[in-house]
């Protein structure tokens, strides 16, 4: 332990900053424009370390993203990146950066500007205070539509009623200490819910606030089924509840059934009034045929992923990489 770290505050970190990309041509030089500023200014304020690095991880992109961060790794040498051989989803490609960069603190951020870099200077003090993990979390949500914010908020509550313990209105934008990399390198799931996985790393952690802005160029990367596809990751990767809802559904059913048969029971014992016939049998029908094949689906996910856990492949592949020396991907 130094003096200063005796003192309560940790000595000026080596950071690298993790950014996953694709397709982000058109944001790629501002966004390299600015981080390199930031990083100067942090130097120079004292705050980090010289060696401190901008680390990109191109996920499979198919314009010039690669092009240029090998392009601008040759020029400034504080860019570095990994190119996957595919496309593999922003959080895989997120996983690649945070095992491979370089660094005692990884801060990973979106590529498209929209994370505001202001909040970085105060991660960092946060860090040098003593945090291992700092989670950016937005402030507001007036950069999205009101469909957005609403299904954000319904999400949310959503993974609280399962159990599912998450930061609200975090999403990756967030510090991670070496030591908490470590023990997140442990994680050998397949599907991958950073986010929640993080949260239940433990150690000392922090919420810094910031204001989302608008993408700075181009267009989202994330449509509506990548983003409903990890949402599902979100739930069925932290609970088993869906499970537990089926069975609470099919005692009641079973349950509305009984009390159905006994009350047509009754009536044929102790009334002369005809059975309602067709309603009374073709409902139920069509209603438990359908709570069946819900209950099949969502037995089927959860099947799914057991048996894609079994496969147990690699979650990326690197083509190749540029910049500063670094070790080959460390996770699967
Ligand atoms: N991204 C990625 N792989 C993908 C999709 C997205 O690496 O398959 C990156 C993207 O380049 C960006 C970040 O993930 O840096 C967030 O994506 P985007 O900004 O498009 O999502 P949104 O902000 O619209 O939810
Ligand atoms: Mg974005």
């Amino acid at each position: 332990m130094d003096i200063q770290e005796q003192e309560g505050k940790r000595s000026r970190p080596v950071i690298s900053l993790v950014l996953p990309c694709f397709n982000e041509e058109e944001v790629l030089p501002e966004t390299t424009r600015r981080l390199t500023a930031l990083l100067d200014r942090l130097e120079a304020d004292g705050e980090i370390d010289p060696a401190s690095a901008i680390f990109y991880v191109d996920d499979g992109s198919r314009d010039g993203t690669w092009g240029l961060i090998a392009a601008y790794s040759r020029q400034n040498p504080r860019v570095c990146g990994i190119k996957l051989s595919r496309n593999r989803g922003h959080q895989n490609a997120l996983l690649c950066g945070l095992m491979t960069a370089p660094g005692e603190v990884l801060i990973s951020l979106d590529a498209d500007l929209q994370d505001d870099l202001e909040a970085i200077p105060r991660m960092v003090q946060s860090y040098r205070a003593g945090s291992e993990i700092v989670f950016a979390v937005r402030s507001k949500r007036e950069t999205d539509s009101p469909l957005k914010k609403f299904t954000a908020q319904a999400y949310y509550r959503m993974l609280a009623f399962l159990g599912v313990q998450v930061i609200y209105n975090h999403a990756d934008f967030r510090l991670m200490s070496r030591r908490t990399l470590e023990v997140l390198r442990d994680y050998g799931e397949t599907h991958l819910f950073l986010r929640g996985l993080v949260h239940q790393l433990g150690f000392k952690t922090d919420i810094v606030e910031f204001e989302r802005m608008e993408r700075f160029a181009g267009e989202s990367k994330y449509p509506l089924s990548k983003m409903l596809s990890l949402a599902w990751q979100g739930v069925t990767s932290f609970t088993a509840y869906p499970l537990r809802l089926i069975t609470g559904a099919g005692v009641l059913v079973s349950l509305a059934s009984l009390a159905m048969a006994a009350w047509a029971f009754c009536l044929r014992l102790f009334t002369n009034e005809a059975l309602p016939g067709w309603a009374s049998t073709v409902i139920p029908m069509y209603f438990l045929g359908g709570v069946q094949l819900l209950s099949l689906g969502i037995i089927g996910e959860y099947l799914a992923k057991v048996y894609e856990s079994s496969k147990n492949r690699p979650r990326f592949h690197v083509e190749t990489v540029c910049g500063l020396p670094f070790g080959k991907a460390g996770v699967k």
